[in-house]
């Protein structure tokens, strides 16, 4: 008997809810099989079996469980399987879905004395549609610091850190967070905060599942805004892009936006970019009709939110705002819109994608933090240089500040108090006669923009990391970071056995 199976097979001893199980020489469930892939589609890590826990102890178990087999079984937490490189993943070993199911596990909000503010306990696996939904029907409530795209799971973006345009004036999700469940790699349900067990809390915040499984989040709460006037304006001219953009992370007052992004428009003729229903194509804009034809433009995104009270004041704010930027004239896109359709935005392209057959497509996404200090020779080494002409997805570009962190996660920064994301998120197109659309061709185009970095001395961090091998990912860390990062895998997952699609560690006995 293969000694995979056998080990399932103990396993079973001890669990009973495993629901799906690959043997050797039987079809694979289809369970085992989706939980193979992700939404990157570029890799295949088979596991033996998926776990639906309906509670903290029943991963307890697996996990006890799993560091008896001899070797140890591999574990993964997966939650929307959103990652790109078969981070989720468990290779011959469990995956634990731990979104899915049906039935939402959220209390009711609460408003708290001892933070002095309003927070939800959410299960792990909850994705942040659903916990939207539920504090603003629970109160007219809403987290305050987001990503993009609302169907990923609290457990998932916070084993990263989860950004979007609110992380220069919140800090990312991870800086939301006032407590966890977490079941660790030693089978141990440990309630930690900044205060109780802290190394353990810490750990877990961009820890990209290595250190336990999130069971529970407390999540910080706001007043949910009732509206957004979301505003593009566009740029030729770099410095003054980055330059409007620095300043605008810098205010933190009342006069200030309320989430600053941008993003890059390289390729020629039409504004390409899925994630927008401004430049849609009953209304194209031609670059060549605001003088870009042919050159890169950089839009700069911007919102404030508002309530129904001071819908009258709003205009004036805003322009009061805009007055100081330095961008195009006339190239001023406004509209007006509900703040929870703002928020679900990218939902609005997945499905008109889906339809097209666009969206469970290879994506060879990359996302890099820059530091401020070279984000102009990126621009000219990666936007108008490598890049070309064609990007086959959005490029985003935005800066954030170090301060809105907390140092003692881990996650891994530039070391300057001002960063940007560049995320390149790029859709490959099978079966596409053309060759830049190819799987091949958007990888290498990601390699070489890397080896730019490492060519020009920019100490670029890859944000949702993917590194090849125990050196790539000592350099990642930085020899602080990593000496701490392994301390902690030591303390909280003796085995190994936590995170083995991350390509970190390995189960050891
Ligand atoms: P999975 O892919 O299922 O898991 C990711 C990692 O987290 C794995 O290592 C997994 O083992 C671990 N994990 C999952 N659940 C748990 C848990 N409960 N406890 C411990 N570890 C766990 N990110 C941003 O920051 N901002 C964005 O705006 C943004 N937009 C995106 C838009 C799209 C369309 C997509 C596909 C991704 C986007 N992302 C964004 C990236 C996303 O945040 C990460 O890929 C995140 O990990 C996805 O969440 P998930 O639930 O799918 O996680």
């Amino acid at each position: 008997m293969p000694s995979a199976t056998h080990n399932l097979l103990l396993l079973l001893l001890f669990i009973h809810r495993l629901i799906s199980i690959s043997t050797v020489g039987l079809s694979l469930p289809s369970q085992t099989l989706s939980a193979a892939v992700d939404f990157g589609a570029t890799t295949h890590s088979l596991p033996l079996a998926v776990l639906r826990p309906s509670s903290p102890s029943d991963i307890a178990s697996l996990i006890r469980s799993a560091r008896l087999s001899s070797p140890p079984l591999p574990i993964s937490a997966r939650g929307h399987g959103h990652s790109i490189n078969g981070q989720a993943g468990a290779r011959g070993g469990i995956v634990v879905a731990m979104s899915g199911g049906g039935r939402r596990r959220m209390s009711p909000p609460v408003n708290s004395r001892e933070f002095g503010k309003t927070y939800v306990d959410v299960w792990g696996g909850e994705l942040w549609i659903d916990v939207l939904n539920w504090t603003l029907a629970n109160g007219g409530l809403a987290p305050r610091s987001w990503t993009d795209y609302l169907y990923l799971s609290v457990g998932g973006t916070l084993s990263n850190a989860g950004i979007s345009g609110q992380a220069f004036h919140y800090g990312p999700q991870i800086s939301n967070v006032f407590e966890l469940d977490v079941v660790t790699g030693k089978g141990e349900l440990v309630t930690c905060s900044q205060d109780e067990n802290s190394e353990l809390f810490h750990a877990v915040l961009g820890g990209l599942g290595q250190f336990g499984i999130i069971t529970r989040a407390r999540i910080a709460l706001e007043p949910a805004p009732e509206r957004v006037r979301w505003i593009r304006v566009l740029y030729s001219n770099f410095s003054s892009f980055t330059r409007d953009q620095e300043q605008l992370i810098s205010l933190h007052g009342q006069q200030r936006f309320d989430y600053i992004e941008g993003f890059v428009i390289v390729d020629e003729g039409l504004i390409n970019n899925w994630r927008s229903s401004f430049f849609s194509p009953s209304n194209p804009v031609k670059i060549s009709s605001i003088g870009g034809g042919g050159r890169v433009l950089y839009c700069l995104e911007l919102t404030k939110n508002y309530h129904h009270t001071s819908a009258d004041s709003i205009d004036e704010e805003v322009e009061g705002l805009l007055r100081e930027l330095d961008f195009i004239p006339a190239s001023v896109f406004t509209t007006d819109l509900p703040y929870v359709d703002f928020l679900d935005r990218v939902h609005k392209s997945e499905l008109k994608l889906r339809a097209k057959g666009l969206w469970e497509v290879p994506h060879p996404w990359l996302n890099l933090f820059v530091p401020a200090s070279r984000i102009e020779d990126f621009d000219r080494g990666v936007f108008r240089g490598i890049l070309g002409n064609n990007t086959s997805g959005p490029i985003l570009i935005y800066p954030m500040n170090q301060h809105r962190w907390d140092e003692r996660s881990s996650v891994v920064l530039p070391e300057e108090e001002i960063f940007y994301l560049v995320g390149f998120l790029r859709s490959a197109v099978p079966g596409s006669d053309d060759r830049t659309k190819s799987l091949e061709y958007l990888s290498d185009q990601n390699r070489q923009i890397l080896k730019f970095c490492e060519s020009a001395g920019i100490d670029a961090k890859q944000y949702l990391p993917s590194h090849r091998g125990r050196s790539e990912w000592r350099r990642h860390f930085g020899p602080d970071k990593w000496e701490t990062f392994q301390r902690r895998k030591a303390e909280f997952d003796p085995s190994c056995i936590l995170g083995t699609g991350q390509g970190i560690f390995h189960p050891s006995s």
